[in-house]
């Protein structure tokens, strides 16, 4: 079973539910970070890293003994990724989408692809919990051929806790594909309301259930509860606006480590979810959805 959390944006507790779900299933779950341009999920699991990967891409070089200066490089990029001038070729890698297009035209072979490293992808375990942390290199726009190559880790035998980018990019698509429930995490507030509106439009669209958990639930006024009401959204978690939770937060500690008790309660936040993804009545990897 894949689970993403995430959240229309940022800070609203999104990792906070990532994390604690994946460490009330310990060794059952495998949590894996796809918010890759700041990954946070190890500063509350300090996993030990036993394994380091380079992701690259493969981008256009351009041998100009060979170049004809024709544009049919330049022409069938959709990207923008490729300019013809009248004695050069300039490449723009950050653009290059790495659809080999400009590749397959060139008439005379000048154009080879060369590795770009995007990003680094990083394994360990905190205790039993494997956990998989994307990282992607300062300045590269594109996350999501890493995410991609993140996901690639991903171990069909656990149940899989995916911590999503905040937003509804290109990124969070990717984080959400192929997942067979969402947990939106928001607080009660306009921002967290307004952009919870966004998210569960994403994830409708996408055909993903999904579930909502609030943060801070005691701050607002209740509204992001009677729209949830008023949609047919389940509430499936509410965490409380507790001095002693943000505490616990800033010092990088889980709600498990503040109080054994939050362990019963994600563990049930995860049969609810099993329940309402339809995966316990069965289908491929069904049985290791075990969340009791
Ligand atoms: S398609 Fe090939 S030959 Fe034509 S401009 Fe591009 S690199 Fe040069
Ligand atoms: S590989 Fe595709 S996206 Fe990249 S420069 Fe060539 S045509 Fe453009």
């Amino acid at each position: 079973m894949l689970i993403a959390v995430a959240s229309g944006k940022g800070g609203t507790g999104k990792t906070t539910v990532a994390t604690n779900l994946a460490a009330a299933l310990a060794g059952r779950a495998q949590l894996i970070d796809c918010d890759v341009e700041e990954p946070n999920i190890h500063l509350f699991l300090h996993p030990k890293i036993i394994h380091h990967q380079e992701v690259t891409k493969p981008i256009p070089q351009i041998d100009f003994e060979k170049c004809l200066f024709c544009g049919a490089c330049q022409n069938i990029c959709q990207f923008n990724a490729i300019a013809v001038l009248k004695n050069s070729v300039l490449t723009f890698p950050e653009l290059c989408h790495s659809c080999g297009g400009c590749r397959a035209v060139c008439p005379t072979e000048a154009i080879r692809e060369v590795p770009r490293l995007i990003g680094r992808i990083e394994t360990g375990w905190a205790g039993e919990l494997g956990v998989i942390t994307g990282r992607l290199m300062v300045g590269e726009p594109m996350a999501p051929p890493l995410i991609r190559a993140v996901k690639r880790q991903i171990d069909k035998t656990k149940i899989v806790i995916i911590d999503a980018p905040p937003g509804t990019s290109c990124s969070v698509i990717q984080s959400l594909r192929n997942c067979d429930f969402c947990l939106l995490v928001t607080e009660p507030t306009p921002f967290g309301w307004h952009d919870l509106k966004l998210a569960v439009a994403t994830v409708r669209q996408m055909g993903i259930p999904f579930g909502v958990v609030i943060n801070r639930a005691d701050i607002g006024s209740g509204e992001v509860e009677e729209w949830c009401a008023e949609e047919g959204v389940p509430i499936l978690l509410k965490i409380p606006f507790q001095r002693e939770i943000a505490v616990a937060y800033s010092r990088g500690q889980l709600l498990l480590d503040l109080d054994p008790a939050w362990k019963r309660i994600f563990l049930e936040l995860c049969q609810r979810v099993q329940k309402l993804s339809g995966r316990k009545s069965g289908g491929e990897g069904a049985e290791t959805d075990n969340c009791s």
